[in-house]
């Protein structure tokens, strides 16, 4: 069988499953299995697939009906056109919080930022792909897991930022030490009701609670003592979470800016606040 009838086999059997992106999952499948990259595969495609890698690209494609994600499959996910590292521990990045880099390099280029906390770091995508389009800027990571760290740890390594990105361990905003201008997050924000009970990704990056929105009401809370005089806050949302959210931000924070921003799909996916735009009295 040539690479191409393999690739066009495997698209088959992963789109009749009902796998979101068959034909990427299965081009990605395919190239793991045989170590080569995207230019490779399309020189290869009309070699013969010879035994050993087909057995193994197989093994892979049964491993994706059996629900794992291919990033996990894979070792690696593309984030903000970065090549990042995931294991099981970190949950897998996502497009939509393309939104969270995309505002915040906005706010840089408005206000020059000196320091950006990315809180629940996870595999250090956000707080990697921030410290590399803003080389100026002291960036720090938290998680609360040890071995989400050690991913992050990796991939600041991999992309050559360990210098500037300071991972550190904690709950929430408590291990930063000082004030900073920019906090972004991607927490848990799945309403507890509505996890998957398969998902092969780690629950304390899914579960936000009851109503999802725990984990983001205590970060609102313990940011009054961490942004500064004109800081601003990012939040990844889940859908119908921006009502919830905007207004425990309006109690803590009276004088902010406070917005609710959809992605692409239109669905709501980030709340912002601003202090810098404190409503003048009067
Ligand atoms: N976007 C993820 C999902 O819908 C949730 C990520 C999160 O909780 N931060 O599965």
């Amino acid at each position: 069988m040539t690479l191409k009838k393999a690739l066009s086999h495997a698209r088959g059997i992963l789109a009749e499953h009902d796998i979101e992106d068959a034909p990427l999952e299965a081009e990605l499948l395919l190239r793991h299995a045989l170590k080569i990259d995207r230019t490779q595969l399309y020189l290869d495609l009309d070699r013969e697939l010879s035994p050993q890698p087909e057995e193994i690209f197989w093994q892979l494609v049964e491993r994706r009906l059996g629900g794992e994600p291919t990033a996990y499959i894979t070792g690696r996910r593309e984030f903000y056109g970065l090549d990042f590292y995931v294991d099981p521990h970190t949950l897998i990045p996502r497009p939509e919080s393309e939104l969270l880099m995309e505002t915040a390099l906005k706010l840089d280029k408005d206000h020059p930022l000196s320091t950006i906390a990315d809180i629940g770091t996870g595999c250090g995508a956000i707080a990697i792909s921030l410290a590399l389009e803003l080389p100026g800027v002291k960036i720090y990571a938290t998680d609360i897991s040890a071995a989400a760290l050690e991913v992050a740890s990796i991939n600041c390594q991999k992309h050559g930022v360990a210098d500037r990105v300071h991972l550190l361990q904690g709950d929430m905003l408590e291990p930063l030490p000082e004030l900073v201008d920019l906090i972004i997050a991607n927490l848990p924000y799945v309403r507890q009701a509505e996890l998957a009970p398969t998902s092969f990704e780690p629950l304390i990056a899914l579960d936000g609670g009851a109503d999802g929105t725990e984990s983001i009401a205590k970060l609102c809370r313990q940011a009054q003592s961490k942004l500064s005089a004109r800081g601003n806050l990012l939040l990844e949302i889940g859908q119908g979470q921006g009502v919830v959210v905007t207004t425990l931000l309006h109690g803590l924070f009276p004088n902010g800016e406070i917005e609710v921003v959809p992605d692409l799909g239109s669905i709501e996916r980030m709340v912002s606040l601003n202090l810098s735009k404190d409503k003048v009295a009067g």
